[in-house]
């Protein structure tokens, strides 16, 4: 009957409404942990956060960790957590993804531009072509911009960096290896 559609209709919305508003609100507090290694990177720029779902009252918030035996994630985790109490959520799980392994892919637009403005190349190409593995030949500084750029050790201040240097303006810098 007409009349009860319509009185349906109010109530279902203010609950989808609800849960819009807790999700929004899980997934801003989650998505706004830093990455230790790299604090001016979110989680959320590292694609690292994947899902923020509700099961009932409890919110569950999947990560996937960027480097397999990184250290930082178990941080991160516990940052994430951390995050969510301060943001109301009494019930709540942090859960550690690991398949399908993170990528450089997932890093956002906006992401890569932040670690530029850090002084650190952000990855260049997609990691799932073969030559993404064995170097590019080419990353800007992230200085000066110049192409005229040479790798000085595959290792940089951590193991997902390498140490680059750069020809035009003579500085060194990290490269965010492409995985
Ligand atoms: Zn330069």
């Amino acid at each position: 009957m007409a009349e009860i559609i319509h009185l349906r209709e109010p109530v279902d919305e203010r609950l989808h409404e609800r849960l819009h508003e807790r999700l929004a609100r899980a997934r801003e507090a989650a998505g706004n942990v830093v990455d230790p290694e790299v604090p001016v990177l979110t989680i959320e720029d590292l694609g690292v956060l994947r899902e923020v779902r509700f099961a009932g009252e409890v919110v569950e918030v999947v990560i996937t960790p960027t480097y397999s035996g990184c250290p930082a994630m178990d941080l991160i985790a516990l940052q994430v957590d951390l995050a969510l109490e301060k943001a109301g959520f009494a019930s709540r799980k942090v859960t550690l993804s690991l398949s399908p392994a993170w990528t450089t892919d997932w890093m956002s637009e906006a992401g890569k531009e932040k670690l530029r403005a850090y002084g650190i190349a952000p990855p260049v190409g997609r990691a799932k072509g073969r030559g993404a593995l064995f170097g590019v030949d080419e990353i800007p500084c992230p200085h000066c911009g110049s192409a005229e750029t040479e790798r000085v050790s595959e290792f940089g201040s951590t193991a997902c960096k390498a140490l680059w240097r750069c020809r035009a303006c003579r500085e060194p810098f990290d490269y965010f290896k492409c995985i």
